[in-house]
């Protein structure tokens, strides 16, 4: 669990805002759920034959006997809220931010907590919905100014009695070969046998080229759905391949799956996944209610803003940084820079603290980095003046501007000067 400090923050708010304003903008609103839900709720949803619940999960008991575990995903909970705040009479368009803890083997783009931002609709099952949120990713990629990085690998994995169908296919080829297989697919070959297409060794890969096919199994509604979705991404401009073993680790997903990856972060290169999950709402107690939705990895979107060298506005260096030495002078100081804040509240001003020596305080002053610095030294405060030093070339000729003192009513307009160069 990584701890994430002021040079990195700001990357995390330029994603922050991006997908606030993105999201807005097609009329999502913003739910904030709990981090703990009860364990049966991630039981039941994502499925006790996968990897998260049987191996990833953070669950205790509370003190009254009752399991609980820090949430692995969203949707789960978000399904378990909108049920109980009785939301579902009209279709919603939510989203949510926030931690996602599980038990995995930290590495590059894999902590064990990380943070997810989430997208789920209910109440629409027509692939326009579907289409819908595919674009809000798309148009988020385009705001991040990463769009060039990643590609979008759709499928369609068809309705859970196609599913059956096919699974018994798959199971029935996969015996006949179960010697080639490595152990991870050998014990879910009966488990979770569809979990076996996304497998990354290259032997059971070559298996598969001669399995029968997902597609070949899917339903007539799932077919059309399908083709509908890529006629309208086509019709938007949004590129897409199509990836039929494309499948997703948890077991709520039917039709539409779809995964955004990257080659440029190594082995974990997928940074956005969804799809839909008909059957949630009702599965977990509610009125049937169809949903769809995302999540996308906030560390690996931010290794990929590092890795593209998208900029991210600056970090926490100050404006101005002001140096007051003595008892005196550090009041007027106080008092004078409270009313500049007012004046100017979008100015970063950092105010020396700790007392010292007008030369120690000042260069703190320079190591700071701020642009100007403001000081009140023993003459300043005999004089009730106030002098605005430049500390960076400001005019980008090499020369640095001329201190000024000034008295305390002209330093709002000084001080701007100065900075503007
Ligand atoms: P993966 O195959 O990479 O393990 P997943 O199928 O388990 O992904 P999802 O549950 O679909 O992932 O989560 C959606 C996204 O959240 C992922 O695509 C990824 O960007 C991010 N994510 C998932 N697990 C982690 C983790 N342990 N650390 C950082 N990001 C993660
Ligand atoms: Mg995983």
């Amino acid at each position: 669990m990584n701890d994430i400090l002021p040079d990195e923050t700001p990357y995390w708010q330029f994603l922050e805002q991006s997908v606030q304003r993105v999201l807005a903008s097609y009329g999502y609103g913003e739910m904030r759920l709990p981090v703990v839900e009860q364990t049966e709720l991630f039981k039941r949803s994502i499925g006790e034959v996968t990897d998260i619940v049987e191996k990833e999960m953070y669950t205790f008991n509370d003190r009254n006997d009752v399991s609980l575990t820090l949430r692995p995903e969203g949707t789960a909970g978000c399904v378990r809220a909108v049920i109980q705040q009785g939301m579902l009479n009209v279709p919603q368009r939510l989203w949510y931010a926030g931690p996602m803890f599980r038990y995995e083997r930290p590495q590059k783009g894999r902590q064990r907590q990380f943070h997810q931002v989430g997208v789920e609709s209910f109440g629409i099952a027509t692939p326009d919905m579907d289409a819908e949120i595919i674009l809000i990713s798309a148009r988020l990629w385009r705001q991040l100014g990463i769009d060039d990085s990643v590609q979008l690998q759709l499928n369609s994995i068809g309705s859970s009695v196609a599913r059956t169908a096919y699974r018994a296919a798959l199971v029935e080829y996969l015996e006949q070969h179960a010697a080639v297989l490595d152990q991870d697919s050998q014990r879910r070959l009966h488990s979770n046998p569809l979990r076996i297409l996304d497998s990354k060794n290259p032997d059971t890969q070559a298996l598969l080229d001669g399995a029968p096919a997902l597609a070949d199994y899917l339903d007539e509604e799932s077919r059309a759905d399908f083709a509908r979705l890529c006629e309208l991404l086509d019709a938007a401009g949004v590129p897409y391949v199509v990836n039929p073993r494309l499948v997703r680790g948890l077991d709520y997903y039917n039709k539409t799956v779809f995964e955004w990856v990257t080659d440029r972060l190594g082995a974990q290169g997928t940074v956005c996944a969804g799809g839909r999950y008909d059957g949630l709402v009702a599965q977990l107690g509610g009125k049937a209610t169809p949903g769809v939705g995302f999540a996308m990895g906030m560390e690996r979107l931010i290794l990929l803003l590092i890795e593209l060298g998208v900029v991210a506005g600056t970090s926490s260096v100050a404006d101005v940084y002001v140096v007051a030495v003595g008892d005196e002078a550090q009041r007027t100081a106080l008092a004078t820079v409270e009313k500049l804040r007012d004046q100017l509240p979008d100015l970063d001003i950092v105010q020396h603290a700790g007392g010292g020596s007008f030369k120690s305080q000042m260069k703190k002053a320079d190591k700071s980095g701020a642009r100007a610095a403001l000081i009140w030294g023993e003459d300043e405060v005999a004089a009730q003046v106030v002098s605005v030093k430049p500390l960076r070339d400001t005019g980008g000729d090499g020369e640095r501007a001329l201190q000024q003192t000034v008295p305390a009513e002209k330093l709002q307009e000084t001080l701007c000067a100065v900075l503007a160069g």
